[in-house]
Formats: structure tokens, sequence, C-alpha cells
């Protein structure tokens, strides 16, 4: 049997941040805002003063003021890291839907796993089940059958997108799971790795502590 000849993009796991810059350089004051209502010290706001109270608040376990801000991150990986994802439960998910897409029209696209170098007699192993899966899917549309029941002869490698939105405590929750958690699977982990960096640098106040505990000698990763 001639083997089907199918169109495969691999693609690399990335994370961009949605919620606009503007509104996370505010992010900050209005933790103070809200913070300062619980002991009425409004009267201890400075241009200076909300970077030291966020820290009091995070030292002080009183993270439950964190839960009043949100950010949201578009996740691109494969389906296995999005299986892990969506079991955090205090969270807003929305993700590419195999019910409504037609990857036979739309293109397929993966993620190779880390530990399969390219060029390798496994890399070739791997991207040969890859295609006949994705060429059995076409065959199935082509038969008549819809997206939504032939997606389930797509491999795991399928490319997805998930808009995840977390509040300021989930983020620092799921950073600790899975960015910090040298048990976390590689491809979760290198994600949240990124996700903390761009939320590190966006609001420095909020992670601080676990982006300082990411970048020390104890957590280096020992993939990606
Ligand atoms: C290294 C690793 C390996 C894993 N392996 C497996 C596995 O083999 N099989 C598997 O099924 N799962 C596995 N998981 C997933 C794990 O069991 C959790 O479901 C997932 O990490 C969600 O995190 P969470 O439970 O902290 O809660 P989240 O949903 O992120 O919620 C955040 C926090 O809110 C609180 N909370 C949320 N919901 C409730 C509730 N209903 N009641 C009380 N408190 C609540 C808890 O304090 C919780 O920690 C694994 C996770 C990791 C990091």
């Amino acid at each position: 049997v001639e083997k089907p000849k199918i169109d495969i993009q691999i693609i690399q796991p990335s994370v961009q941040i949605l919620t606009p810059e503007a509104w996370l350089l505010e992010y900050p004051r209005l933790l103070e805002i809200i913070g300062r209502t619980c002991y009425k010290s409004e009267n201890h706001i400075t241009d200076q003063s909300a970077e030291k109270f966020v820290q009091m608040l995070i030292r002080n376990g009183h993270e439950s003021v964190l839960e009043h801000l949100a950010v949201t991150v578009r996740f691109v990986g494969d389906r296995s890291m999005s299986h892990q994802l969506v079991r955090h439960r205090i969270a807003a998910y929305s993700q590419e839907s195999q019910r409504y897409v037609n990857y036979s029209q739309k293109g397929f696209q993966v993620i190779r796993p880390l530990s399969i170098e390219m060029g390798t007699p496994n890399f070739q192993r791997w991207l040969s089940l890859v295609e006949e899966a994705c060429a059995r899917y076409s065959g199935l549309i082509e038969a008549g059958i819809k997206p939504e029941d032939a997606r389930s002869v797509l491999p795991n490698a399928t490319k997805t997108e998930v808009v995840t939105t977390y509040n300021l405590r989930q983020w620092r929750h799921v950073f600790k799971e899975r960015a910090l958690n040298p048990r976390a699977q590689w491809q979760i982990r290198g994600l949240m790795r990124m996700a903390l960096d761009k939320l590190f640098t966006a609001i420095p106040t909020v992670f601080e502590d676990l982006y300082t505990i990411m970048v020390g000698p104890l957590t280096k990763p020992k993939i990606w």
C-alpha cells in the first residue's frame, strides 16, 4: 500500500500575554488600594508605597487580595500539555476546538517531543506515525465523517491553543506546581517557566520570589 503524502508543520510551543501591558503596570497600585481597605490605612499610600505593601501581603500569606486581579495568557502546545493545564480549576479557558476546526482544510500542526531530536531515526519513526494518523483523519473527512468524530484518530502531538485566565493568586499556585516543580512534565514546565518570566517582567512585585527560585541554581531545568 502506498504511503499517503501529507503536509505537516512542526511548530514550537509558545506563550503570549494577552492582558494589555498598561493594565498590568497598574496592578501593584490597585492591589495596594484593595489591600489597605482591610487596615483602613489608605492615608499611607504614596507614589512609591505599592511595591513594599504587596510584598508584605505575600510574605504574610495574605494572598486572597491577589484574587481581585487576573492575567490572560495564550498557550500554544500539544494536546497532552493542554490536558494537564485544564486540571487547574480556578480558571477560565477557551481552547481551539477539534469539533469545529477541520484540519484537512486548515492544515496539520504538531509539537515535537523534546527528547526526540530532529534528524534522528527516532524522529523519522515518530514523524511517520504522526503523518499516518493525520492522513487517516483526512481519509475519514473525505469519507464524509465530521471533524468531531474524525478527531478521534488525531495524535496527542496535535497543536492546540488555550487562552487561559487565572487570578494572580492562582498564577502563583500554578507556577509552584508546574514551573518550579522539577517533576512537572517538560512541555508544561517549559511553558510555565516562559509565562513566569514574562509575568515577572510585567509585574515584578507579585512574582519576584518565585522568579528568584526559578533562576536559582537548585531549580535549573534539566530539560527545556
Ligand atoms: C507533577 C505532577 C504530576 C501529576 N500527575 C497526575 C496524575 O498522574 N494523574 C492525575 O489525575 N493528575 C495528576 N496531576 C494533576 C494534579 O493532581 C492536580 O489535579 C492539578 O495539578 C491541579 O492542581 P490543584 O489540585 O493544586 O488545584 P487547582 O485546580 O489548581 O486549584 C488551586 C487550589 O485551590 C484549592 N482547590 C481547588 N479546588 C478545590 C476543591 N474542590 N476543594 C478544595 N480545595 C480546592 C486547592 O488548594 C488547590 O491547590 C499531576 C500534577 C503534577 C504537578
